[in-house]
């Protein structure tokens, strides 16, 4: 059978996606005959957000044969350990979700099912103290986890804060060093052929552009995907009601902190994000409960540095396109989707895309076998994160506002009552297969925002009381030590910059550590 090969790539939009899908593309079809071509108009500009990424990252820049000390270089990066998430439970907590683990398992029982033994033993303490990344980050510390998996600094893994429109102009260079060509110019009008396929797109200049396979990093209009194919959303602003953002950098002030801030507000929540030389601050809130001018005054006034740009207001609908690959069209980035950054997970929706795309690379055929796939594997990913999501805001005690008593109340995915109906009654952590946030980040959130359950595992009755007391303070002297251990984010960062070497992660991109 002859199989015909795609030769035209052409990628509509130079946001983190288009640049991104453009880089990997580009790597990947290396030498292989298929021409890249992106197309990106600078008058109309990118989404200019999205700043914390997830410990995945690191995977996409090391496949690519990226260095990450250069990298954290040009994108004036610092490392992320977590997110701290205040006000969230009820007013006044705050808990760290981390990138790694608590304690560790006993008898092959997960730590914390002997955390909640203590806890109704009445000898509880916060589960951070059981854990090096919340207690290191809440200490500002910051050093690489080691392999070595019998050491407590391989309980974690890291991630980064990053200017992104720095790193989009980083991967542009290595794109175009592979041979990717950028043309400037603003797409005007989508030909599409006898089956819907799209065929070209035209520019403002009247110049046309062809080709095989187009690649949809338009952003939140979604230029080929929905305005071209008219492919359809799934809307789920009723789980996820927040669907605008104020966005303002400021000026450095006080220490580089190795995690990200979620700060609850009256009517949705404020992040901050440090970088090496500004920090980023947005306030994501719902409309139906507050408008632009009060959500500005909010985050201006929560700034402590001076402010170095306009505050800038971005609006959007919780939820995903219907199909992310439709005919010879794949939207990737904000065209496929979005789930706002609570978890910062937008980046890796990015990333898992254009490796699934990868794996499933069509030839011209593009046989419908492969896209459904890609369209299963992609629902799923966004599904998990919707989940978890919509957990931040309905597991809450939070009656101070209307907006906390709509996400109270608010009826939530069947998978999600399921999953929380287990982890009530024994503290029990669903698993599933596919998709982000392994059962430390469950854990996190549940007892962060004190969701306790109702019983425990009876395993953990295997060992003694005395047994249990003094493993659970051997545990916590031993995460007190090692963070003790740790240098200081700030000199860490200092230190590190002036190297290129770091060894390379062992971390698997479909699991192992988060
Ligand atoms: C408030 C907010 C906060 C966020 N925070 C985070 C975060 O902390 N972490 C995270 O991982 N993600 C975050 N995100 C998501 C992140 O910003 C996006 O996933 C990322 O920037 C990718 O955007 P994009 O490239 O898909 O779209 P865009 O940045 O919008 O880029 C679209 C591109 O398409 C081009 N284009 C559009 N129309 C045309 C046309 N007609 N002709 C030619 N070119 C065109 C534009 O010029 C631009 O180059 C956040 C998003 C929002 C809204």
């Amino acid at each position: 059978m002859v199989q015909e090969k795609i030769e035209k790539v052409l990628i509509v939009g130079g946001g983190t996606s288009g640049w991104m899908t453009a880089a990997a593309l580009a790597h990947f079809l290396k030498n292989k005959g298929c021409a890249i071509t992106l197309v990106e108009s600078e008058a109309i500009g990118t989404v200019g957000v999205g700043e914390a990424t997830l410990p995945h990252l690191r995977f996409f820049n090391q496949t690519l044969g990226i260095n990450e000390a250069e990298f954290m270089a040009a994108t004036n990066a610092t490392y992320k350990m977590g997110i701290e998430f205040s006000n969230w439970g009820q007013l006044g907590d705050a808990y760290i979700h981390p990138f790694g683990e608590y304690g560790k398992e006993i008898n092959s029982v997960a730590f914390h099912q002997y955390w909640l033994r203590q806890n109704y033993r009445g000898r509880s303490k916060s589960i951070d103290k059981y854990s090096l990344p919340v207690v290191a980050a809440a200490q500002q510390r910051f050093m690489f986890p080691i392999n070595d998996e019998r050491s407590i600094f391989s309980t974690y893994s890291y991630a980064f804060h990053i200017d992104a429109g720095l790193y989009a102009s980083y991967l542009r260079r290595y794109s175009e060093n592979l041979g990717v060509t950028r043309i400037e110019g603003k797409v005007v009008a989508v030909m599409q052929g006898d089956s819907g396929e799209i065929q070209s797109v035209q520019l403002e200049n009247g110049e046309k552009i062809d080709g095989d396979l187009f690649i949809d990093c338009s952003g939140f209009r979604g230029l080929l995907i929905e305005q071209a194919l008219k492919t359809g959303y799934e809307n789920w602003s009723h789980w996820l009601p927040c669907n605008k953002a104020v966005a303002a950098p400021s000026e450095l002030n006080g220490p580089l902190l190795p995690y990200t801030k979620a700060i609850a507000q009256k009517a949705g929540w404020r992040w901050r994000i440090p970088l090496q030389q500004r920090t980023g601050n947005g306030h994501v809130y719902c409309s139906d409960f507050m408008n632009d001018q009060d959500a500005c005054d909010i985050l201006v006034s929560s700034i402590e540095g001076k402010l170095i740009a306009d505050p800038k207001v971005l609006q959007f609908t919780a939820g995903k396109r219907k199909k992310a690959w439709n005919k010879n069209c794949v939207a990737i980035g904000l065209s496929g989707g979005f789930l706002e950054p609570l978890e910062s997970t937008s980046i890796y929706l990015i990333q898992i895309a254009i490796m699934k795309l990868m794996e499933l690379f069509p030839d011209k055929s593009i046989d419908s076998a492969l896209v459904n796939e890609f369209n299963r594997l992609m629902d799923i990913e966004y599904l998990r994160i919707r989940d978890f999501l919509i957990l931040h805001y309905y597991a809450t005690k939070r009656n101070d506002t209307a907006f906390w008593d709509y996400c109270r109340n608010m009826p939530i995915p069947h998978e999600l009552e399921h999953k929380m109906a287990l982890f009530r009654e024994r503290g029990y952590v669903v698993e599933y297969q596919g998709g982000l946030f392994l059962e430390p980040s469950w854990i996190a959130v549940y007892l962060g925002q004190g969701v306790l359950p109702n019983k425990f595992d009876p395993r953990v009755n295997w060992i003694s009381d005395q047994q249990l007391d003094k493993t659970m303070f051997e545990i916590e002297a031993l995460v007190e030590r090692a963070a003790m251990q740790m240098p200081m984010h700030d000199q860490f960062l200092v230190q590190h910059r002036a190297s290129l070497e770091r060894p390379k992660s062992t971390m698997s991109l479909y699991g192992g550590r988060q």
